[in-house]
């Protein structure tokens, strides 16, 4: 959708209001909240179309490559919920603690059916990551891609 209306009819040298520069596959919001349910895990979440997709990662995300994580998908989330930390009250969905593990933001660098290839930009996740889709599930797995190897001193 293109903001040309919305961007006439202000003058953003004189409102706060965002213009919206924001461009796809850049900076987008992205969050891991650590959430303490029944089970511990990870919720991770990425901006995309103006939603939070989002993802329950069962175990600790990997800071390294060489490990991958499930990460099972589930529903949609708010832009919102990317600050939510605090209680979910008991009998409520999701109940237990909801705390922000890590935040950022990520650019999209390649999306195909079932793949993504992510720059994620947080505090403790950095680099390039992938989330591949397990064939016709809600199963995904979540890693981050090998350093290339060093070719120095190859040719003493
Ligand atoms: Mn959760």
């Amino acid at each position: 959708m293109s903001l040309k209306k919305y961007r006439e009819k202000r003058n953003f040298n004189k409102t706060k209001e965002p213009r919206g520069d924001k461009k796809t596959g850049e900076d987008r919001l992205y969050v891991i909240q650590k959430h303490q349910a029944s089970h511990l895990h990870y919720d991770l979440r990425l901006e995309m179309e103006g939603v939070l997709r989002s993802w329950a990662v069962p175990k600790m995300p990997p800071t390294e490559p060489g490990i991958r994580r499930l990460a099972v998908e589930v529903e949609d989330h708010p832009l919102e919920y990317a600050n939510f930390e605090g209680a979910i009250p008991e009998g409520e969905y999701g109940a237990g603690t909801v705390e922000i593990w890590d935040k950022g933001n990520y650019a999209l660098l390649e999306r195909k059916e079932g793949k993504l290839m992510i720059d994620i930009k947080g505090q403790k996740l950095k680099g390039i990551y992938y989330l591949v889709r397990f064939k016709e599930r809600k199963n995904w797995l979540f890693f981050k891609k090998k350093r290339a190897e060093p070719t120095i001193g190859l040719n003493k």
